[in-house]
């Protein structure tokens, strides 16, 4: 049998802005609004960010207790994802929302450059941070934006200092990073079955590379994300309008290559995730 497709949906990061596309849901209740809509239709994972009120980037534990309360009444089952990347620089402040117990958390597993500056993952903070996780119960997504990344994610596994089966993500086509690189992408997916072959993967795209890994992904058997904090835009002229349209795209993706997409209740088991809300 086919593998259910899992699709997480990205609603807003730290970087778009509304002026970039007035789409992105900046406010917890926006927020909230925009997951649900994305649940309804499939979505099964949410990648949380929080900003302020004036759009800029948050990592307030208040904030994301608030958005988390949200998306458990709004959206029951669905996997709710925090971002420990947002704020790079910022230390050991980026783990302070794993008290909240959400279900998964990102981890980047090493540093590397973003397109103006670097995107510090230093040692001691990594291994606090999957300390952490641990200690909460919190399932780590890895964040690969490297090969490395996923040479560290396996030494990290082999340590003992993550467990369970590993959801690994490729983040191909951040400027200054590693591009969409389809023979790259196609040794990522041989050397986690290598090195890490419990783990299940999938991939995200920046920019127009969103839609190309999308379709990597689906055909080859792995899962996606898509959302507005990698990609604003439908076609090179037009935005979109919405989270959810992004979310439809991804699901037309796996009706062209027959993959069903993954319940919230497929997306727990897939990821040995219990039902934390009972
Ligand atoms: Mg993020």
């Amino acid at each position: 049998m086919t593998t259910p497709c899992i699709i997480c949906v990205a609603i807003t990061g730290s970087v778009p802005t509304k002026e970039d596309n007035p789409a992105v849901p900046i406010s917890i209740s926006e927020q909230i609004e925009s997951t649900q809509e994305c649940f309804e239709i499939g979505a099964s994972i949410a990648h949380c960010h929080v900003r302020n009120s004036d759009g800029s980037p948050s990592i307030d534990p208040e904030k994301y207790r608030k958005l988390k309360e949200g998306l458990e009444k709004y959206c029951p089952g669905m996997i709710i994802q925090l971002s420990t990347g947002g704020r790079s620089g910022h230390g050991f402040e980026r783990g302070k929302m794993l008290a909240l117990r959400p279900d998964m958390a990102s981890l980047t597993v090493g540093s590397n450059n973003f397109p103006s500056r670097v995107y510090e993952n230093p040692p001691d903070l990594v291994e606090w941070l999957a300390s952490e996780m641990k200690k909460y119960s919190v399932k780590p997504e890895i964040e690969v934006f490297d090969l490395s990344h996923i040479h560290q994610a396996a030494k990290l596994k082999n340590d003992g200092k993550l467990v369970g089966n590993l959801y690994v993500q490729f983040v191909m086509g951040v400027k200054n990073a590693m591009p969409a690189d389809l023979d790259v992408f196609k040794y990522y997916i041989k050397t986690v079955k290598r090195l890490l072959p419990e783990s299940l993967w999938c991939g995200a795209g920046i920019g127009k590379n969103q839609q190309i890994l999308n379709e990597w992904c689906i055909e080859a058997g792995g899962h996606v994300r898509t959302g507005l904090e990698d990609n604003i835009r439908i076609t090179k002229e037009k935005l979109a309008p919405s989270n959810a349209s992004l979310v439809n795209i991804a699901k037309e993706l796996c009706s062209k290559y027959e993959r069903p997409v993954a319940s919230w209740k497929e997306t727990r088991k897939l990821l040995e995730i219990g039902d934390k809300s009972g």
